[in-house]
């Protein structure tokens, strides 16, 4: 007679795949329940964990990345253990993963960004704002990456927190930004910049705006900045006025920004100017490097779902500018071995159980959380809900998986072992973070990262 899966005699063994979030609140929901005892191994890409907490989440704001201590006492649960430095089609297959596991949550988030399919996109100059801000959160896949802030105005695509997060970034003051864990390579970057103005555009208009709150009402306290608006984009059509009824957050935004735009000129040193109903539809460049951006603007038109959207009027114009961030969404890539719906740009699943494509066959023991599972939106908390759901499906799954034998943990550390792999395990996860935080101590900053593999590793072969 075999032991049923999940009980102390014979633990479920579960695989993680990315130590962002989403991964971390499945691991919790996981150790949490008492009716199921499970040993987790949790597969990261970077040799640090964390995902956007750490390389997504501003410098700025700092007290978000305060949850890392969550994670962190999950890292140190017996039952837990981590392998940073280790990619998935990389070290690690697919093929290892269900020969060694009962079961496999992906939570590898979206690592790339939405393409916006206008001419001019890949000049020298134009980047997507989730490369920027991996590269001034030291990222070590970014940290040798260029961004050219010589020219006094930079334009900023898209009206969701990453755009909010960037343009604060480009005009913040160096010396604010100099206290925080912000790459040290960015910081030199920003002691030295141009900038002086950013020119934010949603193709949408203020009520349709993506960004939160607490977010826009930031720019207004910026020393040294100035919020520009134009006052007409602030008047609203009688379909945008309505949907504020709906909308709880339009209403502070709507408020907020009539604020701004009510306020007398300062003429600081630095100014955000947000632009609405405009829609970029050319990077202009010469020699190769962004000179411009060409920009049509749009009235608001319904879209047969109860929303609104833009349409192109056919008046144009210019906008003169150095640097282009293009904010306009993450997007999810495909994973070796794992079933993507490209049209959707996710792991197609029901509940968080993996299906065999679109409205396929759910694969048995295969499960999805966060963004790689219902698309990149949300804040950090969203995957916490988000991740429980899918694991009330694996519980329930249990019983119905079939008994592979026991498990041999040691088969996984071998494997990566004779593939020259270097797992970063936990503790020298805290061999590095120590390192970090000491230095960070001598600056009075919370930490300074370090922001290559090979360092890394140095430390915690030392
Ligand atoms: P987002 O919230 O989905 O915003 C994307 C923006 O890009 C929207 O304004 C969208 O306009 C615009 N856009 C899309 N395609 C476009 C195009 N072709 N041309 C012009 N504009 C276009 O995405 P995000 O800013 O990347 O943020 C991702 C998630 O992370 C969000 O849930 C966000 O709240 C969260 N986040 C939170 C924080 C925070 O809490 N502080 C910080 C960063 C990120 P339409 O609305 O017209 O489509």
């Amino acid at each position: 007679m075999t032991t049923p899966l999940g009980t102390p005699d014979r633990p479920v063994r579960i695989a993680i795949v990315g130590a962002g979030p989403a991964g971390f609140y499945a691991a919790e929901a996981l150790l949490k329940n008492k009716a199921v005892t499970s040993m987790i191994d949790i597969f990261n890409h970077q040799p640090n964990p964390f995902g956007l907490v750490r390389d997504g989440v501003a410098p700025d704001h700092q007290s978000i990345k305060g949850v890392t201590r969550i994670y962190d006492g999950i890292l140190a649960n017996e039952r837990v253990r981590y392998f940073g430095n280790v990619t998935l089609g990389t070290e690690l297959y697919h093929a290892d993963l269900k020969a060694n596991y009962d079961q496999i949550i992906y939570a590898v988030g979206a690592q790339s960004d939405r393409r916006m399919g206008i001419t001019g996109e890949d000049l020298v100059g134009s980047y997507p704002a989730t490369a920027f801000v991996a590269w001034y959160n030291g990222h070590i896949d970014y940290s040798d990456r260029v961004f050219d802030l010589s020219h006094p105005r930079a334009v900023v695509i898209g009206n969701g927190n990453v755009a909010m997060d960037v343009t604060r970034i480009l005009v913040r003051a160096v010396s604010e930004l100099a206290t925080t864990d912000m790459a040290d390579h960015a910081l030199a970057a920003l002691r030295t910049s141009g900038v002086r103005e950013v020119i934010v555009l949603g193709r949408r208009g203020p009520a349709q705006a993506a960004f939160t709150n607490a977010e826009i009402k930031e720019f207004g306290e910026l020393p040294g900045v100035e919020v520009i608006i134009d006052a007409d984009d602030l008047q609203l059509d009688p379909l945008s006025e309505a949907s504020l009824a709906a909308n709880k957050i339009a209403v502070k935004n709507m408020d907020t920004m009539r604020g701004f735009a009510a306020r007398e000129r300062t003429h600081a040193e630095r100014r955000i100017v947000l632009r609405f109903f405009a829609s970029p539809v050319e990077i202009l460049g010469a020699d190769g490097r962004v000179v411009g951006v060409k920009v049509e603007r749009n009235a608001l038109i319904a879209d047969g779902r109860g929303g609104l959207k833009a349409q192109g009027t056919g008046e144009y114009d210019v906008i003169e500018c150095g640097l282009v961030l293009r904010s306009v969404g993450y997007r999810s890539i495909p994973l070796e071995g794992v079933p993507f719906d490209e049209k959707a740009a996710l792991i197609p699943n029901v509940a968080g159980r993996v299906t065999a494509g679109a409205g396929g066959v759910v694969i048995a023991g295969e499960y999805v959380v966060g963004w790689a599972k219902r698309g990149p939106s949300g804040v950090i908390g969203t995957n916490k809900p988000d991740s429980v759901a899918t694991v009330a499906s694996m519980v329930e799954d249990l019983a119905m998986l079939p008994d592979a034998g026991a498990p041999d943990a040691q088969v996984v550390v071998d494997l990566l072992a004779a593939r020259g792999a270097r797992p970063v395990s936990y503790s020298d996860w805290k061999r590095i973070d120590a390192v970090e935080q000491l230095r960070g101590g001598a600056q009075g900053r919370p930490r300074v990262k370090i922001i290559s593999l090979a360092e890394m590793l140095a430390i915690v072969n030392s």
